[in-house]
Order: C-alpha cells, then structure tokens, then sequence
C-alpha cells in the first residue's frame, strides 16, 4: 500500500508530505476517522516514505530494498501494534504472537475493520485489547537498534483500546522516543484514547471517504465494473471497509453455493466416489476455507428451516434462493438438530488441525443418513 493506491484523502496526504518535506514529521502521529476513512492505508503509506532509501515527491520510491521489504510485510524496522484477544493458554499475549493472521488479513482484504478483525482471530463478539505485555514487547523492540540504519516505526492500529497499565508503560518512550522513531497511532475513536497518550500526539483529523472514491479504490484495487462498485459504494455508508468485506463476502457465498449444491446432490444421490473428489477439491482450498464452507452449510440449513415455515431472507442470493426452493424439504424438524451438532463439532474438529479430507468424507457419510430421515 502506498499513497499512489489510496485514490482518496488527497487533503491529509498532503498534511502528512508536507510534514515530510518540511522535516517537520512528529514523533508522535494520530490518525483518526471513522472506520473504513483510509486511517490505516495512510498510516501505512506513510510509513513506507518514512523509510524509503530514495522518497518521491509525492510517494516511497517503490524500488528501493526498503520498499520492498515493506510490501512484503518484511521491513525489521516497521512494527504493528494492535488489540488482541489475550489467551494465555494460545500464547497469545503481544500483537506479534498473531502478527500472521494481521498481516494476512490486511493484505487479502487491503483493510481492516474491528468486527472482521475479531472474526479473523474467531471470536467476532470478544473485545480485542492492547495489554501490558504488549508495551513491554514495544520498548524492547523501539529501544533496539534500527536493523536497515534508517527509521523505526511502530503503527498502532487502534489505541483507543489500550489498557491504562499498558498506556502507562509508553508514555516516557513516546515523550522521549529514541533518534529516528516514530509512532503513528490509527484510531477509529479518538476520545476513547487514554488522555495522557492522547495529550502527546500531533493529531490529524481524517474525514469520510467519498462515495465517488471508495468505488474507483474497488475498481482499481478489486478489478470491478463501474455498475458493482458504485451499487457496493452507495451501500458503505462512506466506510471503505464495509464496501470492500461486502465485495469478498459476495465472492465467498458464490464459491460456497457452488460447493454446497454439489455437495447436497452428491450426499442425496450417495455417490461415493464423487463425494471423495468432491472432499478432495475442498481439501485443497485451505482450512479456512474449509471452515468458512462449514459455518455457510450451518447458514444453509438454517435457511432450510425457515423456508420451511415460509419465512424468507432478504440476504440470500438469487442463485441460493433458487436452490433452496426444491432443497429445503430435506432439511427439517427430524435431521436439523443432528445436523448443527455434525457440523458444530465438525467446525471445532478443524480448528484442532484435524485432517479435513478424513473429517469431510466423514461428515458427508453422516450426510447421506440424514438427509433420507
Ligand atoms: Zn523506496
């Protein structure tokens, strides 16, 4: 992500150029807007024109091995910090024990909003925090030499959700960073930040993005049609985000009723060879995948029984309505109970790493009982 790939904002990327070519650039810098603004892309942006070996005008070089250590993920010098869910029995303390999951999430969705991030880490409804090990891990990694020679620095997305202790533990390195480092906090809400954090920051005020923009960032970043991504902006409400998980979401559900059709007349006609293709194609998909596959059959079926007492969802998909219409006899009254236990359990059988091929051929044998009930 650079400035050159947000196609919005141009009144703050100015504000953060101008602090940059005037060496004006703060130690500390709050970005703050309304989820799905750009806050993080520009954090982001300008992260990478701090440590550029050879800036632009108006962007990081893109060429330099800064650069690409950067797009990669990969820069030594530039740390993330950002709320988590704290399970001491998943070794899940600091922001780096799920640094993976973060990264993969940003550069799939090219965003990140505070529910999907939630669900990324499985618990969509747990409020993530930023705790005191997390600034504990922060000044041993500020205090460290720059390992490339040029900035440190640390992008916190979210501080609002930092803990008293945790905030009390960075106020002298923020009041005194060490030469060259730099912190730039990303906040949705602002005046949910700790006052003494806050009170230490230069702030820069990021408004809504415009509709106009967030369908021309889809069109250039998600290859999209001008006719969805205009309808998928006048539903965001002005939040990036929102248009962007609206889009993948849609990608999804069209990969899994594709699946789950399959799957259904495979499990009715008792085909076991094709049902082991079958597993062996979702197999190969991916875990999450897999999962994600496993919560929509539980939506599915879900759609089953209220189609049965003719109750109707607005949200499901022509192409699932369709099929729904004939299916949903099969799934009812007498199989429904079995079937969200088969596929609870078979959604915390993937989470423990069990084999999903051995696990799915088994779920679908239970299928094909069921369904003749
Ligand atoms: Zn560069």
């Amino acid at each position: 992500m650079y400035f050159s790939d947000l196609t919005s904002q141009d009144a703050s990327k100015k504000q953060l150029l101008n602090l940059f070519s005037q060496n004006r650039v703060p130690h500390a810098l709050l970005l703050s807007g309304p989820e799905g603004c750009g806050h993080l892309q520009l954090a982001l942006s300008f992260a990478a024109l701090l440590s550029c070996n050879n800036p632009q005008e108006y962007d990081a070089c893109k060429k330099c091995s800064s650069c690409l250590k950067y797009e990669k993920f990969q820069h030594p010098d530039i740390h993330f910090s950002f709320p988590i869910h704290l399970l001491k029995s998943e070794n899940s303390e600091i922001s780096d024990h799920r640094r993976d999951i973060f990264v993969k999430t940003l550069i799939e969705t090219k965003c990140l909003g505070k529910k999907s991030w939630y669900s990324a880490m499985g618990n969509e409804n747990k409020q993530g925090v930023i705790g005191v090990q997390e600034s504990h891990s922060i000044l041993k990694k500020i205090n460290l030499k720059s390992f490339l020679g040029g900035a440190k620095i640390l992008i916190m997305w979210l501080p609002e959700l930092m803990n008293l202790q945790a905030a009390n533990k960075l106020l002298k390195l923020i009041e005194e960073p060490p030469e060259k480092t730099y912190f730039i906090l990303v906040s949705d809400t602002p005046d949910k930040i700790i006052n003494t954090i806050f009170s230490r920051m230069q702030h820069i005020i990021i408004p809504k993005m415009p509709l106009q923009h967030i369908s021309v960032f889809l069109q250039q970043n998600f290859n999209l049609s001008t006719e969805s991504s205009d309808t998928l902006a006048n539903f965001s409400n002005g939040n990036l985000n929102k248009a962007i998980i609206s889009h993948l979401n849609a990608t999804s559900s069209e990969l899994n009723i594709s699946l789950f059709i399959k799957w259904m007349r495979l499990c009715y006609s008792r085909n076991i060879a094709d049902t082991i293709d079958w597993v062996n194609e979702l197999s190969k998909m991916g875990r999450e995948q897999v999962k994600d596959f496993i919560s929509y059959s539980l939506e599915m079926s879900r759609h089953c029984i209220l189609g049965n007492f003719s109750i109707f969802n607005e949200q499901i998909t022509q192409k699932e309505e369709k099929f729904l219409e004939k299916f949903q006899p099969f799934i009812n009254h007498k199989n429904i109970s079995e079937i969200n236990a088969l596929m609870n359990e078979a959604y915390s059988h993937i989470e423990r790493n069990a084999n999903p091929k051995i696990l799915m051929l088994d779920v679908s044998l239970q299928f094909y009982k069921l369904l003749r009930k």
